[in-house]
């Protein structure tokens, strides 16, 4: 056993100066004066020495003076180290000793480095403390690793705030300059493209000067070999590591130049690009000089990480900016719009609705701010004439449960108590699911064609009245005359005479049409309705009497009702009168006509059915219009005032029903009306 371990330990003993000779860290071995009886290659070349055994050989005092002694120390947080802190010191006085950083200052180079530096007691036969073991682990890397990543963070937080991008890039340049550099700068590239500094900083203000100078001796140019003029031309980092004395000799212009750099003494540099939308915008540049420390890999990537958060960061202002110059268009055109623009959002749980924009032109309209309404207080209520509110309420809801757009027409009154017509165009606002969830819309002033409306409905009303008297005794006198000529037998001029009542017949009619519209206008359109125990017949009346005088169609009937009906007879028979001269007047090519009659559950179906030139989709929805025609309908052909169907339409829906039509261009028509039936 015992001669097995002392071969062993011969082993160790032999190949433990070359393990010591070749690992990275420092190992030095000191007894309690201080004295070094112990270093290894590693630990030598810190201090500039070739070996260990150089070290050893130097005594304590003259490698205090000439090699520890240039090296001043600080902890992490930047105090200075003394002597007795150091944790070889610490483990002689008996006590219990972390690993301590130390930032190391080469005092003549300006060099910076990192060290871990820990000890380990060797203890005597006695049990106590013969010698320190110092183990100094290079850290300088991980240093700058953990500078920049601090810095990234922090840069991190200034990138949410920022809508102006010189101002971020300004902050990233200042953080720089607390955590991962001497020099950082930025620079940009104009339009006209030259590259102009945006910001330069040094942690030494008063070195500023300097680069300032550098940028007026050799500015920097997109045509450059190097530097920030190659990064923005080429879009790519560059890294230098290392600055020799021969590189700065090499990139210098002249001698006032070359003085400058050695003066500024950069020692390593690393130059981001900026790069948004495809381009290279400019470029940021960080550097060490009088601190000679260098940038590694490692920090190369985390500044290309941080140039593209940058980027982002210009981008995002662009497309703020972008965002900006979009609203303030759109508020623009919202601000001249002679109209109030209004957006409402419906809150179901918290049963109140919200008016989250009302633009400025409602004070003009109605002399209310229109910020009193960006609230939940009920702007609705406010303004919308009493009269009109209950009819004007169903009618938006109609257009928010149809998911569509429609156009509601109301009384406003004006902060003053006036009162003025509106008309609110909108449209229902949709989620992504296609639920509606608010409405947006334009409320105009239409007082002004109201008031011409009025106008004309009053005008219509008073001209057909005043037509129906000198009508009304025209009749009366033919009436006379033929009643006249039959006493005497004179037959001559019956023919005049039946053309005479013909024509005031139809001129009757004309003026009836247009004492309705002036009714419907003024809603004073009378029913008086009446039971009616079988309609079929009615229509059937109807269809006779016109079948008479229709020599050119054929009119069949088709279907029958069993519904009692609550309806004004005259009217509906109006009603089929109009359904049926238009079924022949719009089909002259064809010869028949077919009216239908159908029960449903709770309603009677009537439709009249023709084969003639038919409605265009685009007239349809606009047939029941007032006055309107559609573009087949050449007045010369087809004369017509386009009355009939509005007054129809007025009449199915004051008994309570709906029109339908179907029509195919060329084909015919099929207008359907339906009239609720008495329960029976
Ligand atoms: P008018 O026939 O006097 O013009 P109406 O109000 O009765 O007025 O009809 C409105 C418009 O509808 C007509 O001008 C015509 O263009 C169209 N129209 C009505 N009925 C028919 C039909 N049966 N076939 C084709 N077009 C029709």
């Amino acid at each position: 056993m015992t001669r097995r371990k002392t071969e062993k330990e011969l082993i160790l003993q032999s190949i433990l100066p070359t393990i010591l000779n070749t690992i990275s860290e420092g190992v030095t071995v000191q007894d309690h004066t201080g004295e070094i009886v112990y270093a290894n290659d590693s630990a030598a070349t810190r201090l500039g020495l070739a070996s260990g055994e150089e070290l050893m050989r130097i005594p304590i005092q003259e490698l205090h003076q000439k090699h520890l002694d240039r090296f001043r120390m600080f902890d992490e947080e930047g105090n200075p180290v003394v002597y007795d802190q150091l944790p070889a010191r610490q483990v002689f006085r008996g006590e219990e000793s972390p690993s301590l950083r130390i930032k190391y200052e080469n005092s003549e180079t300006q060099e910076i480095s990192w060290s871990s530096l820990t000890a380990y007691p060797m203890y005597d036969s006695k049990g106590s403390i013969q010698y320190v073991i110092n183990v100094f682990t290079d850290i300088t890397e991980r240093k700058h690793t953990e500078q920049l990543l601090k810095f990234k963070a922090e840069v991190a937080k200034i990138f949410i705030s920022s809508a102006d991008f010189s101002k971020t890039l300004k902050m990233i340049a200042q953080l720089a300059i607390e955590y991962v550099a001497d020099w950082s700068a930025i620079d940009l590239l104009q339009e006209d493209a030259t590259i102009t500094p945006l910001i330069v900083l040094h942690k030494d203000p008063s070195k500023i000067p300097l680069a300032h100078q550098l940028h007026k001796i050799t500015p920097s140019t997109l045509d450059d070999d190097y530097g920030v003029g190659k990064v923005i031309r080429t879009g790519k980092p560059e890294f230098i590591p290392e600055i020799t004395q021969e590189m700065l000799q090499a990139s210098a212009t002249n001698a006032e130049h070359y003085q400058l750099l050695t003066a500024i003494g950069f020692s390593s540099a690393m130059i981001i690009p900026l790069n948004v939308r495809g381009k290279t915008i400019g470029a940021l540049t960080f550097a060490y000089a009088e601190s000679g420390e260098h940038y590694s890999h490692t920090d190369l990537e985390i500044a290309i990480i941080l140039g593209l958060r940058a980027s982002l960061a210009i981008e995002n202002s662009f497309l703020y900016d972008e965002i900006e110059q979009e609203r303030q268009r759109f508020k623009d055109i919202i601000q001249n719009i002679p109209g109030v623009v209004w957006e409402w959002w419906a809150q179901e749980n918290q049963g109140e609705n919200q008016v989250n924009y009302v633009s400025s032109y409602l004070t003009d309209l109605l002399g209310y701010d229109s910020l009193q309404f960006e609230s939940p207080t009920d702007l609705w209520l406010t303004i919308v004439h009493p009269q009109d509110h209950e009819k004007a309420t169903k009618d938006l809801e109609d257009i928010f449960l149809s998911k569509g757009a429609g156009t509601v027409s109301f009384r406003c009154i004006k902060k003053n108590g006036g009162i003025i017509w509106t008309e609110t165009h909108c449209l229902a606002i949709l989620d992504e699911q296609g639920n509606a969830i608010g409405m947006r819309g334009v409320i105009l002033d239409i007082t002004e064609r109201k008031e011409l409306e009025n106008r004309k409905t009053e005008f219509i009303s008073l001209a057909s009245h005043e037509l129906k008297t000198p009508l009304t005794s025209l009749r009366v006198y033919v009436e006379l005359l033929t009643h006249q000529f039959k006493k005497n037998n004179v037959k001559k001029y019956d023919k005049y005479l039946q053309r005479i009542t013909k024509q005031a017949h139809k001129l009757t009619s004309l003026v009836n049409d247009l004492l309705d519209i002036s009714r419907i206008e003024t809603g004073k359109l009378q029913l008086n309705q009446e039971e009616v125990p079988d309609i079929t017949e009615l229509i059937q009346e109807v269809v006779d009497t016109f079948q008479e005088t229709t020599q050119t169609h054929t009119i069949q009937t088709d279907g029958q009702s069993r519904h009692r009906l609550l309806i004004d007879p005259d009217r509906i028979n109006q009603v089929l009168v109009n359904l049926l001269s238009n079924a022949i007047k719009y089909s002259p090519q064809a010869d028949t006509i077919v009216v239908g009659i159908r029960d449903t559950e709770n309603e009677v179906e009537v439709w009249v059915k023709d084969f003639g030139i038919g409605i265009d989709k685009q007239d349809q929805p606009f047939i029941f219009n007032r006055f309107y025609r559609a573009r087949q309908a050449d007045q010369e052909t087809f004369p017509g005032l386009g009355i009939g169907l509005y007054v129809s339409q007025q009449i199915i829906q004051k008994h309570g029903g709906y029109f339908q039509l179907a029509s195919e261009l060329g084909k015919g028509t099929t207008f359907t009306f339906a009239l609720p039936a008495l329960k029976t």
